[in-house]
């Protein structure tokens, strides 16, 4: 298994302050029995301050605990924050593995320079990860489907109210165990394509994973929702023609011959790692994958047509997730016959493999952090 060496410099970077309040044996067991998303936190969390004159410092690993933050605080004026969003995996020898975390940190610089804030070197972005995983290393779950969420944030809480980037900058990583996404197997979901609402025009902050595209996906998601869709599909700003993703997720078709399609980046898309390793599966696997321009008349008439035979979506949270449907106003249209399909089966398959430990990793994606 490839992999590369602990960064023992990084991680001592962030000095460990444990909590005096561990949770026992016994409420961490109850708590790790029944996973949702995103409702429990380890123990501890990472945390940095950034100020002009003194860079990055104060880098510390410390009890997981509300943070006070001044009201005028400028992330919650103008909403200058940034986020990412990765997972650890423990593999059946009990060794503790994150996917792709270099690439994590690079899109995290990425979305800190739109954003104008400090870009945090990628050393101390992994570095906090290492640090947070080896002291909450027993909030890493061990059963099947599981894994330790990992949430890197990064926000202005200089307190003022002019409008500049802010001189005073924290960085936090929180840890919250998760379930399978799927409980009860692999089940589609029905996507609605929002009409009225865009997440992202063209040089505005789309392709940044920042807490703003969110904020403005809420109500389109909302709309989903009350069309008994699980997720929104957003077309681009721009012609209101192409498809480019959804909320959180980004979108692959597959044809009847057997090739595969994705919106090309165009500055308006999330560039995900699930994106980009899918790209790489499929191509080493000898399929032509396609990059472009996918305009929502050709998605509709080909999947009435039966030429499109697959649809899905894929992040980190749940890795692949077939689409069955696809409504809008004016359409209701099943994908195939409404269950996954074979290629959406087994980039799961394949990717959660990987993640697990379960097949050789020839790529070096995987990451050993305890
Ligand atoms: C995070 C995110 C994705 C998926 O990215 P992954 O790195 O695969 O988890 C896709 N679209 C948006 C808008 C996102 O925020």
């Amino acid at each position: 298994m490839s992999s590369e060496t602990t960064s023992d410099s990084a991680m001592s970077m962030f000095e460990v302050h444990p909590s005096s309040h561990p949770r026992t044996l016994a409420e961490r067991t109850a708590a790790l029995e029944h996973l949702a998303f995103g409702t429990v936190f380890s123990d501890h969390m990472a945390h940095a301050v950034w100020t002009p004159d003194a860079g990055w410092h104060d880098q510390r690993v410390e009890a997981y605990a509300p943070i006070s933050l001044d009201p005028a605080a400028a992330v919650l004026h103008y909403a200058q924050e940034i986020f990412e969003g990765l997972k650890a995996y423990r593999h059946a020898d009990g060794s503790v593995w994150a996917f792709r975390p270099e690439a994590n940190a690079a899109r995290f610089a990425a979305s800190a320079h739109r954003l104008a804030l400090p870009e945090l070197p990628a050393a101390q972005f992994l570095g906090s990860i290492e640090a947070l995983v080896a002291t909450d290393l027993e909030w890493v779950p061990g059963s099947a489907g599981s894994s330790l969420y990992l949430r890197p944030f990064m926000f202005a809480s200089e307190p003022f109210l002019g409008v500049r980037p802010s001189k005073q900058v924290d960085y936090l990583l929180i840890a919250s165990p998760s379930g399978p996404y799927f409980t009860s197997g692999f089940q589609p979901v029905s996507i609605w394509v929002a009409e009225d609402y865009h997440r992202a025009g063209p040089g505005g902050t789309g392709a940044a994973k920042c807490g703003g595209n969110y904020a403005a996906s809420l109500l389109p998601q909302q709309q989903a929702i009350e069309n008994g869709c699980a997720q929104v599909c957003f077309l681009d700003a721009a012609t209101n023609t192409y498809l480019e993703e959804l909320g959180g997720m980004n979108v692959f078709i597959v044809t009847d011959d057997g090739e595969v399609h994705t919106p090309a980046l165009t500055g308006t898309i999330l560039e995900g790692v699930t994106r980009r390793s899918i790209l790489q599966l499929l191509a080493d696997d000898g399929r032509r994958v396609n990059e472009r321009q996918i305009s929502l008349a050709e998605i509709t008439e080909q999947i009435a047509s039966g030429r499109i035979t697959e649809v899905f979506a894929c992040g980190t949270a749940a890795v692949v997730t077939p689409v069955g449907a696809l409504k809008s106003t004016g359409f209701d249209l099943t994908v195939g016959d409404g269950v996954a399909g074979a290629v959406t089966q087994w980039l799961y398959q394949h990717l959660t493999d990987l993640q697990y430990g379960r097949v050789e990793d020839p790529y070096g994606w995987m990451r050993r952090l305890a």
